[in-house]
Parts: structure tokens; C-alpha cells; sequence
């Protein structure tokens, strides 16, 4: 068992068995657990916690952003409301960044707060999710927009739950990991443009992530300036998932894939801004590009997704602003863009959807 960001308040552990979590907890002052699953966290990673859970021990809410809602929090603190006999219950999220969200908000306002762990099963919550104390839920297809700032007691890291992870949401955590890359760490990320997917190293990507993202939220942690450079991509990628969300839920965009496009427009502001070369944009889209399919919306849509991003956390009085890569591995927060530049920046990314593919 390796904690690997000390210096936040609560640890992040790396382990390889489920047991140093099971241990961890018995040492804690919890007078018992609950856990939070989604069908497939349940089928595929609470098993592994080689452990009979009571039914009324676990529970179970659907798979998948769109359930990311106000109203499946409802039967979920119903739950906690009749199986707890006190606030001193520890709930365990077992799953991917939704269950960690939407476990961590319910856990943080239950009752006015009752602890949680975060225990990632996707590579995406691993990497990015599960730290910084985030929590929170979409409201009417917006991302984010309810939620709080609440630290876990703890996030437990095992990289074992992600045999099962399929391929496309494992890549869908590399969007995460080269976000912090390209925000903090030029070498890492011209390494990963050098090692085939194949010999990709995912422990030493988890840790180097959780590093970055610790050092980052430490100065800032309620996001007041510095923190924000970990939205890169956000503003294009949170709108470009609001909109699928909204207009086409059967043609679904992991979160992962749409920070992904996000950070090729965002990327293409930051080019025409003399802030990054053309050799440097041209390196961030071949990169994009091995891992990941540029999704199909029409011009005509874009208006409604620029729409989408006034909506941004981030904004100040009517202005969208945006975090744009000032070279490699720095960045720089609340630049304004106006809205013909963040049209041309979809269409670049448009343009590579066949051209590349
Ligand atoms: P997710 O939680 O939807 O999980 C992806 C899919 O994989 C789900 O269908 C899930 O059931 C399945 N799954 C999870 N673990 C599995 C496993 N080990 N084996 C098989 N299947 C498994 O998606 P995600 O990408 O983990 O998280 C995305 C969410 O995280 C978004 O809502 C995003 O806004 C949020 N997020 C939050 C923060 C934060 O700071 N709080 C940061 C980044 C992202
Ligand atoms: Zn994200």
C-alpha cells in the first residue's frame, strides 16, 4: 500500500489487493460501510473485494452520465435514510467517475455530511476523478451544476479492477492524462507521444497524474484561480457532452472522449493565439487522433453549443473564458475568446473527423 500525494488532506492510496482497503477501514472509527455500485461496478469489481456484502449493505444505481441526475440521488439517500443507524457509516463508491460524483455528493449533503471513499474503477476516475474533492451532479443536461466541494476519508487506487474496463473507456482516461500532461509535464507528454499503446505504462500514468492534479487543487483547492487550468478542454468538451446529452442520447460521448475534442478546439485557440506553434497543435491532434473518433454534429449545431458553454462554471459576466495552453506543459486561465474564433475552432476539429480517419 503506497500513498501517493502526501500532502493532500486525506490519503490517496495505490494497493494491489482489496484487502489493505478492508484493513484500512477496520482501523477507522466507522460503525459500518455501505456501498455504492452501478450494475456494472457491481457485477464486475465488488466481487473482488472477496467479501459477502448484506443486501442492505450495497446499492446499485444505473450506469452512465444521463443517470447522473438529481433524481437518482433520490432513492439512494433513501437508501442510506433506512439502512443507517447512524452518521458514522462510512459509504464506499465503487465505480467510475458518475458513481464517485453523484456517491460523494449524496454522501456530502446526507444528512449534512456522512464520510465516503472513493474507490475508482475506471481508468478516468483513477487518474482525475476520485481526487480533488469535487463532487456534484448534472442538472437539465448541464454538467456539474449542483454539487460541493467534500474530501473523501480516503480514495483507495486498484489498478486490478481495470481488467474488465472496456477499451474504449480506458481510452476515454487517457483524454484525463493528457490534459495534465500538456498542462504540466512537456516530457511526459512527448513520452506518450513515443510509446505505442501497447507499452503504455498505466501505474506510472496514475501516479504521475495524481501527482500533478494533488500539486495543482493544494494551491487552489475551492478554484479561485491556478485550479482552473485542469479544465482544459472542459469548455469545448463539457458543452459537446451537455449537447449529446440533450439532443442525441443514442449516439452517446463518454465524458473522456469529448474533453478529448475539447482539447483539440481549445488547442486550435491557442495556435491562432500564437500561444502554441503549428508543430505543437500538429503534435496534440496526431496524438488525439490514435486514441480517439471525432464525433459527427453538423455546423449548424454549432451555435447551440457555444450556447452551451455560457453556461460554463467558469464565465464572468456574459464572456466566455477559456484555459489555453501557453506552450507545452503550461497554461494559462480566464482568456476571453470571441464567439466567430470558438466557431472556427469547432470547425477545425470537424475538419479532422474523415481527413485523419
Ligand atoms: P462512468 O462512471 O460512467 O464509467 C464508465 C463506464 O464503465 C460505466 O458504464 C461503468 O459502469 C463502467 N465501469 C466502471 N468501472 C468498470 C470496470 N472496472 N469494469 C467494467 N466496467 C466498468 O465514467 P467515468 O469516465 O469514470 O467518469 C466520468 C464522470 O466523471 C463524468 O461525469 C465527469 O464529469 C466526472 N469527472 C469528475 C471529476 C471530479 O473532479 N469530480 C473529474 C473528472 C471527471
Ligand atoms: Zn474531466
Amino acid at each position: 500500500m503506497r500513498q501517493l500525494a502526501p500532502k493532500l488532506t486525506y490519503p490517496v492510496f495505490l494497493i494491489d489487493d482489496l484487502s489493505e482497503l478492508l484493513s484500512w477501514i477496520k482501523e477507522q472509527p466507522f460503525s459500518g460501510i455501505r456501498i455504492l455500485a452501478d450494475e456494472n461496478t457491481a457485477q464486475f469489481c465488488v466481487p473482488k473485494f472477496h467479501r459477502k456484502f448484506a443486501d442492505n449493505e450495497q446499492f446499485k444505481i444505473i450506469s452512465g452520465e444521463h443517470n447522473k441526475t438529481l433524481e437518482a440521488c433520490v432513492p439512494v439517500w433513501t437508501w442510506l435514510g433506512d439502512t443507517l443507524t447512524s452518521r458514522n457509516h462510512c459509504l464506499l463508491n465503487v465505480g467510475g467517475g458518475v458513481v464517485g460524483d453523484l456517491g460523494g455528493f449524496v454522501a456530502a449533503t446526507f444528512k449534512r455530511g456522512v464520510p465516503f471513499i472513493q474507490v475508482p474503477t475506471t481508468l478516468l476516475a483513477m487518474v482525475d476523478a476520485s481526487v480533488g474533492g469535487k463532487v456534484g451532479i448534472d442538472f437539465r443536461h448541464y454538467k456539474n451544476q449542483i454539487g460541493a466541494f467534500a474530501h473523501p476519508k480516503s480514495v483507495f487506487i486498484f489498478p486490478g479492477f481495470l481488467e474488465t474496463l472496456p477499451i474504449r473507456e480506458l481510452r476515454a482516461g487517457l483524454a484525463e492524462i493528457i490534459k495534465h500532461h500538456l498542462i504540466a509535464d512537456k516530457d511526459a507528454f512527448f513520452n506518450l507521444i513515443e510509446t505505442p499503446e501497447e507499452e503504455i505504462n498505466l501505474i506510472q500514468l496514475i501516479e504521475h497524474s495524481i501527482k500533478t492534479k494533488a500539486s495543482i487543487v493544494l494551491q487552489d483547492e475551492q478554484e479561485q484561480s491556478i485550479r482552473k487550468v485542469l479544465n482544459l478542454g472542459h469548455t469545448v468538451g463539457h458543452a459537446l457532452e451537455s449537447y449529446f446529452l440533450a439532443h442525441h442520447p443514442e449516439q452517446s460521448l463518454l465524458h473522456g472522449e469529448a474533453v478529448a475534442v475539447g482539447i483539440i478546439a481549445e488547442a486550435y485557440l491557442a495556435y491562432v493565439m500564437k500561444l502554441i506553434s503549428p508543430t505543437e497543435l500538429d503534435n496534440i491532434v496526431s496524438l488525439i487522433l490514435r486514441y480517439f473518433v471525432i464525433p459527427v454534429w453538423q455546423s449548424f449545431e454549432d451555435e447551440d453549443i457555444i450556447q452551451l458553454m455560457y453556461h460554463d462554471k467558469k464565465n464572468k459576466s456574459h464572456t466566455i473564458l477559456f484555459v489555453l495552453l501557453d506552450g507545452l506543459g503550461k497554461a494559462r486561465i480566464d482568456i476571453p475568446v470571441e464567439k466567430w474564433l470558438i466557431m472556427e475552432s469547432l470547425r477545425f476539429a470537424q475538419s479532422l473527423r474523415e481527413s485523419e480517419q
